[in-house]
Parts: structure tokens; C-alpha cells; sequence
């Protein structure tokens, strides 16, 4: 039988208001891994409520000892990282060779911010003589913070841990595609000695929960993680309360691949810059430009590292685990449809993946198109499945136009051996992150989001711990 979650609410499990509970299904072979509860908007108003009537307490208490709580729940996830990321293996499907990993990482967002909370402190501003003029960083108060399904826990943790950090209290709505990980991760807080209400977890669907707490009038900040189309629903509500917004949406980023980089390098990692995780991260470089020198030999060589990359959640990593969801898988099928249908051309892939067990499974492998144009489906739009397409160019200055001929800006990708050249094209795309040499390099302290459709503020790093503060000015005349 499966194990039937509830949602965290001031330092305990609470049943959902309405009694009801939705089946959190596994991709992996179509089993029920929990029954999770489905909250609605009474259970967001309890859960603010508890959140606003800790904010004090939590915002007042010594930041050292709130950076000890953050740290040893950093650890608590450590010691925890087999169960939990059995947990997001189960619900979404990442390898299970993959997922402990990602907890252990999860967990540097609490001690990097958690170590950080004690830094935070005001400066003065020189006027004259008579004047004394400071800045104070404080809390908004509650945040509310809304995750997607494709890194469930590293996503919560990721925003919850500076949110916290900086004195907020959080009402944490995960996905109802990935609910468990976040319950824990609440559960374990407690464990860690923070105090009732400071975080606090609602289960369930956008419509009865994430909208319900973008609403809600004491709720001061919203850090959102997902598509666009919801970033925008939020937006509206945001403006309408001139609440402050921290969104982390989609991407198209550009890999671009100039004919003297070293290919031994770029091919594998051009690959995992498009199919980790299934190709299910918001980050993935899934437009391939590839200088016409090199396009044919590059093309063979990153089709065939396609072709024989491990697919099965339970192997050791590298392998490809299934897609997060059937409603995902059906998207991407769809992509090939259209693909297809606008006159691309399959590389390699371009459909399920069946063969050893792998057909009860929500797999697809790893797909490459080439012949695309501009206008098409596949190139214009974020698939977030393990497909990339292959575009020639001749110059520099034709690939930075490329690489920019996009609404998104999240990420961006650059091989070369020619220095001069990476900063010069660095400088130049208009996107959050630029990796030079590598993809996907996840250091926590760096920070990310997006520009142009991407997002707004910014996640990770100290550019994160000032999305959670506001300023307060305080000029006294010294009579
Ligand atoms: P989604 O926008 O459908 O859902 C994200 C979350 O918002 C879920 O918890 C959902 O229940 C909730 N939600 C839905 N409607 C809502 C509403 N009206 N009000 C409040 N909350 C609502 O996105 P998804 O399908 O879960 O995730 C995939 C998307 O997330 C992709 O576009 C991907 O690029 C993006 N993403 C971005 C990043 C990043 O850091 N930039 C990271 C991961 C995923």
C-alpha cells in the first residue's frame, strides 16, 4: 500500500481541509508512490497565518544561531540523502544513481546561506556632520514560494534556504507532480529546531493552491520557478498587489560550437547540456550551433554518443532516466510530430525508447534534429525533453545572431580555444549565464536567472539573498 502524505503546517502534518488526496504516480512503471494531500485555499490561509504569526520570532532571533538551524538542516538532508532520493526517484523518475546526489547538493543551499545569514548587515551613508544616514536589509516577512516538477527538491531548497536566511518565513507550494521531497525537507527542518511556521508546505495543484497563495494579502514575496504561461498568471496578480517577484521560467539556450574547440571536450558535454536529466532542466542547451567547417564531423560524432548513452533509472551514472510525467511525455511526442511534419530532419531518436524493460517506462531517447529552420516548433519553443537541434553557421557574428534569435535568455554555451573570442561573444548574448567550456556547471554560489523571457531576479549566489530583503533608509538629524 502506498503511504499517504500530509501537508506541513506549523511544525506538524495536517490533513487537507477538504479530506481529499491525489495519487503522486511514478514514471518509472506507472505505480502509486503516495497518496499526497490536496489543499485548497483554506489550507493556504492556515499555513500563511502560521508563517506571519512566526515572521517576528524568526527575523529577530541571533542570525548566527538562524545560520545553525539552515546548517544543520543542510546536514539532516545529508544524512538523509538514500531515503530522499529513493523519494524523487520514485515521483520523477531521475536515475537513481543520480538523485542521492542532487540531495547532497540540495543541501549546500542551506549551508551556504546558512552560513551567510550572519553577514547580513546594514552601512551607513556619509552626509554632513549633522546627519546620520544608514541602510537596513530586512525580511518581507512571508514568502511564498512555487516550484516546478523537474528538480523538486533542489528547486525548494534553492529558494526557501536564502528566503529563510534573510528572515522570511515560507509557505512552500511543490508541484503535484514531486510533493514528497519538500514534505520532508519541512519535516527535517523541524528535526533541525526551527521553529513552528517558519516553514510550512501545501500540497496540491496551481489552481487550488499556488493561486490561492500569490493572492493572499499577507503574503509579501513570490518566488516562482516554471513556464512562462504561469509566470505571466502570476505576474498579472503580482501587479494588481505590487508585490515583488522573483521568476525563474523557460529557456532555448544556444550551445555554439566554433571550429577550433576541442571536440574530445565538447561533444559529451554538448550532450549532457541537452539530455541530463531527460532534458527536463530550464538551463538545457537544446539549440546546438555548429560552424560549417566541423557541422558534418560533429554532427556523426554527437549522434553516435547519442546513440549508445545508457538509458534506465537504477544504472550507474551517466544514464537517462524516463520523462517526469505522461502529460510531458505526450508534449514531447508531439514535438516530433511537428518536427516532422515542418520538414525537419531525425538525426538520431525521435521516439520512445522501448527494449529491456524500458517500454513500461515514460523513456525517450535521445533525439537530434538538423535540417530545421527558424519558424519551426523544435527550434523556437522549450520542448524540456531530450531533444536538441543541430544549426550550421559561417561567422561569429552569424551565430551571435542566431544564438540571440530567441525570446528566452537563460543560458548559453561557448567552445573555443581562442580566449579573445569567448569574451568577446560572452559579452554579447543576451542571456543570464554563459558557460565557456562547459555546460551545466551547478555551483550554487554563482547566480542564475534570465533575461529577455527567462525570468526576473535572480536565484543562487548573494544576488539571491538581496531578492529576499527589502531596504529601509533611516536619515536622523543629530539636534
Ligand atoms: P508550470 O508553470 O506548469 O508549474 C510550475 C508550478 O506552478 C507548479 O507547482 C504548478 O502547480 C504551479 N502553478 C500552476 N498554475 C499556477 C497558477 N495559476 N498560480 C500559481 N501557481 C501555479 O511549470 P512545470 O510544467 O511544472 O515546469 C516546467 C517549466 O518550469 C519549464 O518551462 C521550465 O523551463 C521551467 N523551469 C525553470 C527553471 C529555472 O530555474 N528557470 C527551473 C526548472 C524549471
Amino acid at each position: 500500500m502506498s503511504q499517504k502524505y500530509d501537508m506541513y503546517i506549523n511544525g506538524r502534518f495536517e490533513k487537507p481541509s477538504s479530506g481529499q488526496y491525489f495519487d503522486s504516480i511514478s514514471p518509472n512503471d506507472g505505480t502509486v508512490v503516495a497518496e499526497v494531500a490536496q489543499g485548497n485555499a483554506h489550507d493556504v490561509d492556515t499555513a500563511v497565518r502560521a508563517a506571519h504569526a512566526a515572521r517576528r520570532a524568526w527575523a529577530e532571533m541571533n542570525p548566527l544561531e538562524r545560520g545553525k538551524i539552515l546548517r544543520k538542516l543542510a546536514d539532516l538532508l545529508v544524512e538523509n540523502a538514500a531515503h530522499l532520493g529513493k523519494l524523487e526517484s520514485d515521483e520523477m523518475g531521475m536515475p537513481s544513481t543520480l538523485s542521492p546526489m542532487i540531495v547532497v547538493e540540495s543541501a549546500k543551499f542551506f549551508d551556504y546561506y546558512g552560513g551567510l545569514a550572519s553577514s547580513i548587515h546594514g552601512d551607513t551613508i556619509p552626509i554632513n556632520a549633522q546627519m546620520f544616514c544608514y541602510n537596513l536589509y530586512e525580511p518581507y516577512g512571508v514568502v511564498g514560494i512555487i516550484t516546478p516538477w523537474n528538480g523538486p527538491l533542489n528547486q525548494a531548497a534553492r529558494s526557501v534556504a536564502p528566503a529563510l536566511a534573510a528572515g522570511n518565513t515560507v509557505v512552500l507550494k511543490p508541484s503535484e507532480f514531486s510533493s514528497l521531497t519538500s514534505l520532508e525537507m519541512a519535516r527535517l527542518a523541524s528535526q533541525a529546531g526551527m521553529p513552528n511556521g517558519v516553514l510550512n508546505v501545501v500540497t496540491g495543484d496551481g489552481a487550488s493552491v499556488g493561486s490561492p497563495l500569490v493572492a493572499h494579502e499577507l503574503v509579501r514575496k513570490v518566488a516562482f520557478t516554471g513556464s512562462v504561461k504561469t509566470g505571466q498568471a502570476i505576474g498579472a496578480v503580482a501587479a494588481q498587489k505590487i508585490m515583488p517577484l522573483t521568476l525563474e521560467l523557460g529557456g532555448k539556450s544556444p550551445n555554439i560550437v566554433f571550429e577550433d574547440a576541442n571536440l574530445e571536450a565538447a561533444v559529451p558535454m554538448v550532450l549532457m547540456g541537452f539530455i541530463l536529466n531527460s532534458g527536463q532542466i530550464c538551463t538545457s542547451g537544446t539549440r546546438i550551433l555548429v560552424q560549417r567547417t566541423i557541422f558534418d564531423s560533429f554532427s556523426a560524432k554527437i549522434a553516435a554518443a547519442a546513440e549508445k548513452f545508457p538509458m534506465g533509472r537504477d544504472r550507474p551514472f551517466p544514464t537517462l532516466g524516463p520523462i517526469a510525467n505522461q502529460v510531458q511525455f505526450e508534449k514531447i511526442l508531439g514535438f516530433f510530430e511537428s518536427a516532422r511534419q515542418e520538414g525537419a530532419t531525425c538525426l538520431t531518436g525521435g521516439d520512445r525508447a522501448a527494449g529491456g524493460g524500458l517500454e513500461h517506462g515514460l523513456y525517450i531517447k535521445p533525439t537530434i534534429f538538423t535540417n530545421v529552420t527558424s519558424e519551426m516548433r523544435v527550434v523556437r519553443e522549450e520542448i524540456f525533453g531530450p531533444v536538441g537541434v543541430l544549426i550550421p553557421f559561417d561567422t561569429e557574428e552569424e551565430a551571435i545572431r542566431i544564438a540571440n534569435d530567441t525570446e528566452y535568455g537563460l543560458a548559453s554555451g561557448i567552445w573555443t580555444q581562442d580566449v579573445s573570442r569567448a569574451h568577446r561573444v560572452a559579452a554579447q548574448l543576451e542571456a543570464g549565464t554563459v558557460y565557456v567550456n562547459t555546460y551545466h556547471e551547478r555551483a550554487i554560489e554563482a547566480p542564475m536567472g534570465g533575461y529577455k523571457k527567462s525570468g526576473i531576479g535572480r536565484e543562487k549566489g548573494m544576488a539571491s539573498l538581496h531578492d529576499y530583503m527589502q531596504l529601509k533608509n533611516v536619515t536622523m538629524k543629530l539636534i
